[in-house]
């Protein structure tokens, strides 16, 4: 059997059925090809299951890519302010959570609620549990061979995001065909990931699972404030996390223990105490982390037995405490990924590819990521509105 249509698309994820509707909404004939058994699972457990889905501060800087001017043109075809003024009609609840992030009052299921009317409403095909065999492309028509069918269409988008979370449906799909075509794939690395203690900070530390400090944590010349958390194996927690796209295997990340505090004039206003130094610790850290701590950079003595040189070493050392993760928790613990279709590759008004007339892609599949807070989600968004409104 061959079905006709105008556009194809890839993958039912935000920024597969975000294009899926803006192109159906101009009159074209849209189906959405989906591999599972449902539509949206990554949105289903974003933001802990309220779907941070954008975010009210977002500017370019918020994104990694070896082109970081390429994401600009589609950010301002498509802002944070058009979105809201669409789920407000869908009469999807919202909140700010802090710094401009914006989640569902009730569920991430009204997103993808949201989503699936508005293609219903657009005319919008979602096919789903079906495995695409082959692509090719015959003078202007793609031809795309499913155990669901054959598909001729005039434009064919892949919407397959990125291999994170592969759990829940990511395949690298989507590099495959660009490459399929003769289009570079920056190489991927996992992004949004928690960090694994090397063996000899594993062996210090794994016994401080579950405590979380405020910190800011600094890696490649970022800083991010939030709490960080001690897990069996290493290190999480939303700065952590964010960190851990900018580090690469080899560097170091730097922890301020202390961001609120000069620790110095603290450690100055207590030396005259006869406690011993874990105990002043305890003032601002857990009892655990403040005695292991000390005991790995072996400060256990009272404090009135350091000199004014020990003091500032003490005081550098909670402000700067330097460590060298082994390496991320992966793609199955990774929010994003970092790589993907080059956006040389790419027009930046329409995602669709230079080379190859009516080729799209859109989404996390772009070497396009964002940092944590509602931008990867926005980018799936404002990427699917652009080559929508081409396609
Ligand atoms: C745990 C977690 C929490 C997150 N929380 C947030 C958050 O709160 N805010 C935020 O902004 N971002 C968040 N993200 C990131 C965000 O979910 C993604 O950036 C976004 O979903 C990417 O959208 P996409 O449409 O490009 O890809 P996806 O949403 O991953 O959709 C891709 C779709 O393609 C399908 N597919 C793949 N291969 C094939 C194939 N061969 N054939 C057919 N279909 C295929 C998949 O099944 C999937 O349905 C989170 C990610 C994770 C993993």
């Amino acid at each position: 059997m061959i079905i006709t249509k105008d556009v194809v698309i890839i993958g039912a994820g935000a920024s597969g059925l975000f294009a899926a509707a803006t192109a159906a909404m101009r009159g074209r004939r849209v189906v959405v090809i989906e591999r599972s058994a449902t539509l949206g699972n990554k949105i289903r457990v974003s933001g802990g299951g309220r779907c941070n889905f954008t975010n009210l501060n977002l500017t370019p800087d918020n994104y990694i890519s070896q082109n970081p001017r390429f994401c600009i043109s589609a950010l301002t075809g498509f802002t944070p302010y058009d979105f809201i003024e669409i789920i407000e009609r869908y009469g999807v609840r919202y909140y700010e959570k802090e710094h401009g992030q914006l989640f569902c009052k009730i569920s991430s299921g009204d997103i993808i609620s949201m989503l699936r009317r508005r293609c219903e409403e657009a005319g919008v095909t979602v096919i789903y549990n079906t495995k695409v065999h082959d692509i090719a492309k015959r003078g202007d028509v793609f031809v795309i061979v499913t155990n669901n069918g054959i598909f001729h269409s005039g434009s064919l988008c892949l919407a397959t995001g990125g291999i994170s979370y592969p759990q829940l449906g990511a395949t690298p799909f989507g590099y495959r065909i660009a490459g399929q075509f003769g289009l570079n794939v920056i190489p991927t690395r996992p992004a949004l990931v928690p960090l694994v203690f090397n063996a000899e900070d594993g062996a210090n530390f794994s016994g401080l699972a579950g405590i979380s400090i405020d910190t800011v944590v600094s890696c490649d010349g970022r800083d991010f404030r939030g709490g960080v958390l001690f897990t069996q194996r290493g290190l999480s927690g939303p700065p952590i996390l964010q960190a851990s796209s900018y580090w690469r295997v080899g560097d170091y990340i730097s922890i301020n223990l202390l961001p609120e505090t000069d620790a110095y004039e603290f450690l100055l206003g207590r030396r005259k105490n006869k406690a011993e130094l874990p105990t002043i610790l305890s003032e601002v850290f857990s009892k655990n982390f403040a005695r292991r701590w000390c005991e790995i950079n072996s400060y256990v003595k009272p404090i009135n037995q350091f000199n004014d040189k020990e003091l500032k070493e003490i005081a550098d050392s909670l402000q700067h405490w330097k460590l060298w993760p082994a390496k991320t928790e992966g793609y199955k613990r990774a929010e994003a990924v970092i790589g993907g279709i080059d956006t040389g590759e790419l027009s930046s008004k329409t995602m669709e590819a230079k080379k190859v007339n009516g080729l799209y892609f859109t989404g996390e599949v772009i070497d396009v990521t964002g940092q944590l807070g509602g931008y990867n989600l926005h980018w799936a968004w404002a990427s699917g509105y652009a080559c929508g409104r081409h396609m």
